[in-house]
């Protein structure tokens, strides 16, 4: 694939001043950078990382004046070849901001920071690692969710020391760390395929603050942090479905080293119901009838969500007809319309008949034809031309 021109890749022309360039590094770095990826696909997450080396690499030229004027003149060319790598030009190129991840310079979970550097302020806010996120998992019943509900949960987390302020510190009193004199992280030398890298990897004594307690706080033993017990109130939406989540930023756990909390995930479970079934916004329930509503048609009582409803079952309903009830099902969770319950019905048959039941029976069948049967009549001329073809 042939290289892009820097400027193209930053969105800048020729005439573009230093803080010109800059701005746009910036720029384009957030939009490309791999935590907006999290939750990409592996083709977009690919795609964003290559970007996103690409504008790192062109910033790394640009804001070099000497090497913005060699690019400035021969373009690619001035990087390339015999002279490129290890040598000449690139004496002073900082090989960890662009190539930390590929070479795992960048520590397990700080790729995505590189890179940062050029941002000119300090380099300690971008090492920081937020704490991790939570689930729990809220069940409610299918009335909760249909009508919303409002649920108090209850869970441990990992929270902030109380006692140190999440410093660390006996009386939050810092000192700057002497592993990294502050800078939150320690460069490193790794020979690789390429000759000697020089990389980035955050400090492992402040674990990126840049900053140690004088004497740790003896509640927390300096990690800054203390399991605590969280009580808190869910708005459980009318319409969620099984497996949905709810989003609550910040309840989640204390990071190590001051970043932002995790976020807490409530994952809602739907307990089994004894006679709806959920698809959606519909609700399926199968409704028993007997044989005679089935044959004369009639007036059943079903359950719904708000109460009994009475619908009407048309003369001669076969068994495993489905009858809509419009409306009466679950609200849409996005805030309009609303689903229906389906009514599939079963024709129950008599059973336990005493004789005088069985002669009344077989009597009414006796005054039956082919005309009440269209079914079985029609089946039966099936199945007499099928013997007959046999037998031809
Ligand atoms: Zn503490
Ligand atoms: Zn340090």
């Amino acid at each position: 694939m042939a290289k892009r021109d820097y400027y193209e890749v930053l969105g800048v022309d020729k005439s573009a001043s230093e803080g010109d360039i800059k701005k746009a590094y910036r720029k384009a770095a957030m939009k490309y950078h791999p935590d907006k990826f999290a939750n990409a696909s592996d083709a977009e997450k690919k795609d964003a990382e290559e970007k996103f080396k690409e504008i790192n690499e062109a910033y790394q030229i640009l804001s070099d004046p000497q090497k913005k004027q060699q690019y400035d003149q021969f373009g690619h060319a001035a990087f390339e070849g015999g002279a490129g790598f290890g040598g000449g030009n690139f004496n002073n190129f900082d090989f960890g901001d662009i190539f930390g991840d590929i070479f795992g310079g960048g520590g397990s979970g700080f790729g995505g920071f590189e890179g940062f550097s050029g941002f000119g302020g300090s380099s300690r806010r971008s090492y920081v690692e937020p704490g991790h996120d939570l689930r729990y998992n809220l069940e409610i019943t299918l009335e909760e969710a249909a009508k919303g509900v409002e649920k108090t949960i209850k869970y441990k987390r990992t929270g902030q020391c109380e006692h140190c302020h999440g410093t660390g510190g006996e009386d939050s009193k810092m000192k700057t760390c002497p592993t990294c004199n502050g800078q939150g992280t320690v460069r490193t030398q790794q020979r690789t395929i390429l000759g000697m890298m020089q990389s980035e990897t955050v400090c492992p004594d402040c674990h990126g603050k840049g900053e140690v307690p004088e004497k740790k706080c003896k509640h927390c033993h300096g990690t800054g942090t203390a399991k605590e017990t969280v009580e808190k109130k869910v708005n459980v939406p009318a319409g969620i479905d099984d497996g949905q989540k709810l989003k609550y930023a910040g309840l989640g756990e204390a990071s190590q080293n001051g970043g932002p909390n995790g976020d807490l995930y409530v994952v809602i479970r739907i307990k089994s119901h004894d006679i709806f079934v959920r698809d959606r916004e519909n609700l399926y329930c199968e409704v028993p009838i007997s044989y005679s509503t089935a044959v004369l048609g009639g007036e059943v009582e079903i359950p719904t969500l708000n109460g009994k409803k009475t619908i009407k079952v048309p003369e001669g309903t076969e068994s495993g007809r489905l009858l809509k009830v419009k409306g009466e099902g679950i609200k849409s969770l996005r805030g309009y319309g609303q689903g229906d319950i389906i009514v599939k019905i079963t024709i129950e048959t008599p059973k336990k008949l005493n004789d005088k039941q069985k002669e009344l029976l077989q009597k009414f069948e006796e005054s039956l034809n082919e005309k009440n049967y269209e079914q079985k009549s029609s089946f039966m001329k099936k199945v007499k031309k099928f013997f007959k073809d046999i037998i031809e």
